[in-house]
């Protein structure tokens, strides 16, 4: 599927782009990314830092009682779980978080509170820095149902991101599930969960399955007692998910079985996540502060194999002409990330919504790939599958890619970059799925 040209590319590309990578572009990048970045273009600020009381209520419909103080807001244990007065479907939800400095107790009892999307579907908030817990529980955790991929939590004190990408359920008439939620979620930038297909709300010990409800929900943030602070949140509405797999298919494993939890809900013994250092945040721009488990593709292929993977390119263009520069993730499917002035960040299937247009500015690009589930159990075969995130705006969400991938997997991934497109960094990270 990769061209020769392209291929040439990926070399006269990538090396001319680390002449720009050693002259102080990273520095610059560095620089830029003390500050955290503000909310896209259509984000809906929900806490600026300032005050809660005009979008969120406390209990009932009384404002929060939680302190509000130096661009944050902090817990007070008891004052109750606090929700948005906004009502929110398919959504990306972005927010930062910290745990107390102060270390006091330990597993559930150390920096617990949780982001409730639509006030059931929880995303763990938890102090996991050197506190083992249950897989399913600890810090981001769909609670009860998946452990992370990986434990990137940070030391009690310090400022932690979750960017949540929610597909919310749909319910037929008579209340049976027509279309499960889903959700994609990052932690400090590393992507922890890729279209996990829920199974129901949240619970404690034991499953509980779907009730049906409006699409449109309020999102919570729970007072479990400890003083956790959130600051910079914001949502932005999704667009509808475009070509992605079949939502039947979903229906149908959800039904199987096959996408339930094979642990009993909080077990234990359930294996934990590996521990990976999660680099600066917002997103690391130099090739020292990767993510622990990230590889640099520093002449264009990474040198490692992967499936389920993670890609970050830090790029810009550098003039005007016809720019061209493509990821090819393992198997050979590709996103091109500019290709001509007028295609910005499409695979074979154009983004969901119009991306905002190329400058001269460094561009950050994250995208999430899923390779190709074959059939099993008399289950259809899922297609391969990639989320991409451009300058923190979601521009495909588990879209497929058209064609089965027929290169044997894993692979290595590639990032090809022609005349007129500069290539600061990028790295490769696997996403392997938990036992
Ligand atoms: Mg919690």
């Amino acid at each position: 599927m990769q061209d020769k040209a392209t291929r040439d590319w990926a070399i006269s590309g990538l090396r001319g782009s680390l002449v720009g990578l050693a002259a102080g572009a990273l520095l610059a990048l560095a620089l830029a990314a003390a500050a955290a970045p503000p909310p896209p273009e259509g984000a809906v600020v929900l806490f600026d830092g300032t005050d809660l009381s005009a979008s969120w209520y406390g209990k009932g419909t009384e404002p929060p009682q939680w302190k509000v103080e130096n661009g944050w807001a902090e817990i007070v244990p008891k004052a109750g779980s606090i929700r948005t007065r906004n009502a929110v479907g398919d959504a990306h939800w972005h927010l930062e978080w910290a745990s107390p400095a102060a270390v006091k107790g330990n597993g559930q009892g150390r920096g617990n509170s949780g982001v409730l999307v639509q006030g059931r579907y929880e995303v763990q908030v938890l102090d996991s820095h050197g506190n083992t817990t249950y897989a399913d529980g600890q810090a981001g955790s769909i609670y009860g149902q998946a452990p992370p991929l990986v434990n990137v939590c940070r030391p009690p004190g310090e400022w932690q991101s979750f960017d949540i990408l929610f597909r919310a359920p749909r319910f037929q008439p008579d209340g049976s599930v027509a279309e499960p939620a889903r959700m994609t979620v990052l932690q400090n930038g590393v992507a922890i969960h890729h279209d996990v297909v829920l199974v129901g709300p949240g619970s404690n010990k034991k499953r509980q399955l779907y009730r049906p409800h409006a699409v449109e929900q309020p999102l919570s943030l729970q007072d479990h007692g400890n003083p956790v602070r959130y600051r910079n949140i914001w949502f932005r509405p999704l667009p509808p998910a475009g070509e992605r797999r079949d939502g039947s298919a979903d229906l149908a494993r959800l039904r199987a079985g096959l996408d339930s939890p094979r642990w009993p809900v909080n077990a234990p013994d359930r294996p934990q996540p590996a521990v990976v250092e999660p680099g600066s945040a917002p997103r690391p721009e130099t090739a020292a502060d990767l993510p622990g488990d990230a590889v640099l593709l520093a002449d264009g292929t990474s040198p490692a194999a992967f499936r389920d993977c993670q890609v970050h390119v830090v790029w810009r263009l550098t003039g005007p002409g016809d720019p061209a520069a493509t990821v090819w993730l393992p198997g050979g499917c590709p996103v091109h990330l500019v290709r001509g002035r007028d295609r910005l960040l499409a695979g074979d299937r154009g983004p969901l919504e119009p991306p905002p247009a190329a400058t001269g500015e460094w561009q950050r690009t994250d995208i999430l790939f899923r390779a190709p589930t074959p059939a099993a159990d008399g289950m259809p075969p899922l297609p391969p599958c990639a989320t991409v995130l451009h300058n923190g705006i979601v521009m495909h969400d588990a879209t497929t890619f058209p064609t089965d991938a027929a290169a044997a997997l894993p692979a290595p991934v590639r990032v090809a970059a022609g005349e007129g497109v500069e290539i600061a960094l990028a790295w490769a990270r696997p996403m392997d799925q938990n036992p």
